[in-house]
């Protein structure tokens, strides 16, 4: 099968199925644009696990996603999508670099979500973009950029209550979005410990990517206790 595509999480292939594509989640993980890079074991089949699930309970709620079936424990068949040129970021509390740009606490809940837009440009690192530079840059129509936000919070609406059911607080999140074949806004890229901060909600353990950013040690074992209580 022909490869597509290699990012530094996965691999995209053509499955020779028109409007369909195959992507493998891989175990490396790359944090600070691509400078820190290493392996989580089995990270590839959490991700497509929780990817597959979400999607799933996300469709389930009316969401559009690019998702099919799992193929394997690393695959997903999922649509082909002509991807936006955005990263569309989702906060509920403060963390990250929203922390580092505010000042504000770490862990500081906000009373309203809060919306950014990243450019997808690794040679740039991926800036934040306000609503005049994705207009200059042509990466959507005001209108576009409305709906992308609208699916954004429908998407925290629907998986917040979710994981707060398994323990886990959705500090945060990072989504992409492209047209399927029949022209329709759909939900792509995965969604996972990798894409979402995740903290639990008795203890405030961070249960996700920020583990090996940050080599707090426990990353496999947080990755794997997602799984658990996501997957049960
Ligand atoms: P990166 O490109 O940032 O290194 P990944 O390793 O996750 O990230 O690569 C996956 C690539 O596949 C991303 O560029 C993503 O935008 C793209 N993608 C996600 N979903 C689809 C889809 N349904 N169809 C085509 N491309 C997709
Ligand atoms: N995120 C992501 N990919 C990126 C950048 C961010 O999945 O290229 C996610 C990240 O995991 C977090 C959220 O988006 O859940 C917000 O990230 P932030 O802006 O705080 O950046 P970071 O701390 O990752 O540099």
């Amino acid at each position: 099968m022909n490869l597509l595509y290699e990012g530094k999480a996965k691999k995209v292939y053509d499955t020779g199925d028109e409007g369909q594509v195959r992507m493998e989640f891989k175990d490396s993980a790359t944090a600070f644009n691509g400078q820190k890079r290493g392996e989580i074991a089995e990270k590839g089949i959490v991700n497509a696990a929780l990817s597959a699930r979400f999607f799933t309970w996300l469709s389930q709620h009316g969401i559009s996603t690019h998702f099919i079936e799992q193929i394997d424990p690393r695959n997903l068949r999922v649509e082909r999508l002509n991807m936006i040129g955005l990263e569309v970021v989702v906060r509920n509390s403060v963390a990250g670099s929203l922390h580092q740009r505010t000042g504000l606490p770490e862990g500081t809940a906000l009373d309203v979500p809060i919306l950014e837009f990243y450019y997808k440009n690794d040679a740039l690192g991926d800036p934040l973009l306000n609503d005049d530079h994705i207009q200059l840059l042509a990466l959507a129509s005001p209108d576009l950029v409305a709906r992308l936000r609208q699916q954004a919070l429908r998407v925290n609406q629907v998986l917040r209550p979710f994981l707060l059911r398994c323990d886990l607080v959705l500090v945060d999140f990072k989504l992409e979005f492209g047209w399927n074949p029949a022209g329709d806004l759909v939900l792509g890229d995965e969604i996972s410990p990798d894409t979402c901060r995740l903290w639990d909600s008795v203890s405030g353990e961070r249960m996700d990517k920020d583990r090996f950013r940050r080599d707090l040690g426990g990353v496999e074992e947080a990755y794997q206790e997602v799984y658990r209580r996501v997957m049960q």
